[in-house]
């Protein structure tokens, strides 16, 4: 059985595949950078789950988890 398996931190094998992909994903998104809506800065960040705010301009977005859509 020839498989090319990825080392993910955190997460066991006894996980499915698809949430693996989410939680590399989820995190990747988390670590990204956001631009504020308002104006522009990226000085954008998840201040609580599902809230984001802008610390320059205040600007407070509700949002999904671990993204802005
Ligand atoms: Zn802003």
């Amino acid at each position: 059985m020839k498989r090319k398996r990825k080392a993910l931190k955190g997460l066991g094998p006894k996980y499915g595949t698809s949430v693996r992909k989410r939680y590399t994903k989820a995190l990747s998104t988390l670590r990204a950078r956001r631009q504020c809506p308002r104006c522009g800065s990226y000085r954008f960040k998840r201040v609580a789950i599902g809230i984001w705010e802008c610390e320059k301009c205040g600007y407070k977005v509700a949002g999904a988890a671990y993204t802005i859509s």
